[in-house]
């Protein structure tokens, strides 16, 4: 009796502990689930300024991080998509204009992103001058429709705004950090700097998770072919393989500090992952002139230029003959002569610094702008510009 009461305890007892094993099975493979899920669940980032030099590379960077990712778009008569032709079937394009509010409102509602990039600007300093009301429009009041969306749809939402070194303008101080003044010199930079401060006035008036990465010049061989640095490498590819004979310049001798695009996009992505709002400059650290921009170029394609006479009248030659001339057609009413970034802020808080050094970009600029024209030769559009 004795015996059988024990046993019955102890069958009790080892159906409890096989029940606690399933038990801890099941838990086990429930974690397992949810960190599984938890990585399967996409995040959705909305890109504006898809179609430009960094959306193109932020979404491929997305797309790698394993997000969803949706590129605004605003339709143009002919529709062009070179920069994202290779990501065509990984993202969503939605139309829309970030001058127009009630297309951000539907957007918003329609794709419900939990971070927005504002890639999208008024990009080229000479146009400000040109078209200085529209690139207000776009650039700085452009900028407060988006918040205001956000606030209104979703606070949550995350925001990275494309602010510039351009605000910095007639630098106050050497090299420029998250508190140095701004003096912009262009109805560009000035634009800017409203976009900037509404950022942020976003983030201290509705709590919004709102950052502005202050980014120093980057380029790519996809930069517009109006920025120095493409005009140069694609002038230089073309006078080595025989399109042309020079190109002309403007202004020598400002200096920036140029970085690659593909290494500015993680920054971009690294600011909206922290704990708190906050804004960063990025930058490379390191400044070089025009000038410099030009001889490193020409040395790409074997070619060593020498300088000759002053101002206006400067030509740089190779082997006795004119490859590059200044001329006052590219001047402008004023100028930022120096950039030069501290990063520090970055690389502390992000662990962000830049991986591709001055002469290294030349080289891959150049080198793609050689390929390209090898490849296609001279395309009609490029014909027509032969002067930008
Ligand atoms: P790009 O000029 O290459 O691209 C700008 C993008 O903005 C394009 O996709 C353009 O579309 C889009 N866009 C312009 N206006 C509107 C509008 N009203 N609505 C929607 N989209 C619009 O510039 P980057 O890629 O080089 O620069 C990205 C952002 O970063 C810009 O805001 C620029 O001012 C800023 N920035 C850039 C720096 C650089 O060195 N590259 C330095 C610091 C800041 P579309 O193709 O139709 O023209
Ligand atoms: P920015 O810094 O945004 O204005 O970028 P850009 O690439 O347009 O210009 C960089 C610097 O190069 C400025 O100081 C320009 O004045 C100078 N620059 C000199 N010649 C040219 C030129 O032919 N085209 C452009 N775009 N800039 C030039």
């Amino acid at each position: 009796m004795k015996n059988k009461v024990s046993r019955g305890v102890k069958d009790a007892f080892l159906k409890i502990k096989q029940d606690i094993n399933i038990l801890k099975e099941e838990l086990t493979d429930l974690k397992k689930d949810s960190t599984e899920n938890k990585n399967t669940l996409k995040k959705r980032a909305l890109v504006t300024g898809l179609t430009g030099q960094d959306g193109a590379y932020l979404a491929e960077f997305l797309l790698k991080k394993g997000y969803e990712v949706y590129g605004m778009h605003r339709r143009t008569s002919m529709e062009i998509f070179d920069r994202i032709s290779p990501l065509r079937k990984k993202i969503t394009l939605v139309d829309g204009d970030i001058t127009d509010f009630a297309s951000i409102v539907s957007i918003l509602k329609e794709v419900q992103p939990e971070e927005i990039y504002n890639l999208a600007g008024q990009s080229f300093v000479p146009a400000s001058w040109t078209q200085p009301i529209s690139t207000a429009e776009i650039n700085a009041l452009g900028v407060m429709k988006i918040l205001e969306a956000i606030r209104l749809i979703n606070p949550k939402i995350k925001f990275y705004q494309a602010s510039t070194s351009e605000m910095f303008g007639k630098v106050r101080e050497n090299p420029q950090t998250e508190k140095t003044p701004f003096y912009p010199r262009s109805p560009y930079g000035v634009s800017k700097v409203f976009g900037y401060f509404i950022t942020k006035n976003y983030r201290e008036s509705y709590n919004l998770f709102a950052c502005n990465g202050i980014l120093f010049n980057h380029e790519s061989p996809t930069r517009g072919k109006q920025f120095v640095t493409r005009k140069i490498t694609h002038s230089v590819a073309k006078i080595k393989l025989g399109y042309q004979d020079f190109f002309e310049i403007g202004n020598l001798n400002s200096k920036r500090d140029w970085g690659y695009a593909g290494d500015y996009v993680e920054a971009m992505w690294a600011m909206l992952q922290r704990n708190k709002p906050d804004d960063y400059v990025i930058g490379t650290g390191k400044t070089h002139s025009v000038r410099e921009f030009i001889e490193e170029s020409f040395k790409v394609v074997g070619m060593h230029i020498t300088w000759e006479g002053k101002g206006v009248e400067e030509v740089g030659k190779f082997e006795g003959k004119v490859v590059v001339k200044v001329s006052p057609k590219f001047y402008r009413p004023v100028e930022v002569e120096y950039l030069l970034a501290n990063s520090s802020k970055a690389k502390k808080e992000l662990k962000w610094t830049p991986k591709t050094s001055f002469k290294e970009l030349v080289k891959m600029m150049v080198e793609s702008d050689l390929n390209h024209l090898k490849k296609y030769g001279l395309m009609e559009s490029d014909k027509s510009r032969l002067d930008i």
